[in-house]
């Protein structure tokens, strides 16, 4: 039996990158999949990969920021799978790489709205689905928020994000003590550098910053603060999710799982 099995799990910004690999984990674990994302091309793409591998998962187009269609996309997985059960809080993107100083009010609200915010928005919504499940599983329903080590150290011209994930990370333990006698467990992930779109985005910030290095300079220098010797790629923080997502987690709630190779443990 597959660990995910009878399960049913949104994922945000699932089109692709970390979103994408977690929604393809979950599918082939045997969890009906609802992706959402604002690339509905690749959207529709990573649920044609899924469905041509045998698993089952629907696409919907929503801004993370858009209440009302978060309303949308609880009642869209209701409709389409019969409830929901996991919700993948995973949408991000990245600060734009200025210092404080340089920052705009207006660039850190939209940060903090897509990277905190919304991640508000989706437990608030998710909460009388996943409650009305919840009792069906030994690990009751899930909700995985996903942080970055950036929730727990800093680093100059991302303060915007920075605030923002290290916010995910409190608003987890919060959420994690109020939705405990509803049988919804809520943990964090954090994950290090991994190879994705937005990372060789950040990378090129990264390098114009240190004295114009180019991006496959930043990334061997990133590389090599990684104990473990290499980056991250999406398998394996979909993999924390999938444990996260499954019955395998029963007794973990307001947890932070850093996947990271390594890096913040130095
Ligand atoms: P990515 O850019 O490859 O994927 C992010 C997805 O989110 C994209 O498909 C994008 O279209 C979608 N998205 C962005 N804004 C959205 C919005 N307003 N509404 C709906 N969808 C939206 O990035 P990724 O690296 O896969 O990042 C996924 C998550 O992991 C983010 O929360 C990011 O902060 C976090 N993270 C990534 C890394 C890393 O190294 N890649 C490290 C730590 C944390």
């Amino acid at each position: 039996m597959n660990r995910l099995d009878g399960k049913v799990a949104l994922v945000t910004g699932g089109a692709r990158g970390l979103g994408g690999a977690t929604a393809k984990l979950m599918a082939a674990a045997g969890a009906k999949v609802l992706i959402t994302d604002l690339l509905d091309e690749v959207g529709a793409a990573t649920v044609a990969g899924i469905e041509k591998a045998g698993g089952k998962a629907a696409y919907l187009h929503h801004d993370v920021v858009d209440e009302a269609g978060w309303e949308k996309a609880v009642k869209f997985a209701a409709d389409t799978f019969g409830g929901l059960d996991i919700l993948v809080n995973n949408a991000g993107i990245a600060s734009d790489g200025k210092t404080l100083e340089e920052t705009t009010l207006e660039s850190w609200r939209r940060v903090i709205a897509v990277d905190l915010d919304s991640l508000f928005l989706g437990i608030k919504h998710a909460i009388p689905l996943l409650r009305a499940r919840a009792g069906q599983w030994p690990g009751g329903g899930s909700i995985i928020n996903i942080s970055s080590i950036m929730g727990f150290v800093g680093m100059p011209g991302a303060a915007s994000y920075i605030a923002a994930k290290g916010g995910v990370r409190l608003l987890t333990k919060a959420a994690a003590l109020e939705l405990a006698p509803s049988k919804i467990r809520v943990n964090s992930v954090h994950p290090g550098f991994t190879e994705t779109d937005m990372v060789k985005g950040a990378l090129k910030d990264l390098g114009a910053r240190s004295g114009g290095v180019g991006e496959n300079v930043m990334k061997d220098m990133i590389t090599q603060r990684h104990p473990i010797g290499r980056m991250g790629v999406p398998i394996d923080i979909a993999n924390a999710v999938c444990f996260l997502a499954s019955d395998d987690s029963a007794f973990m709630t307001g947890s932070e799982v850093v996947v990271d190779g390594g890096y913040i443990a130095q």
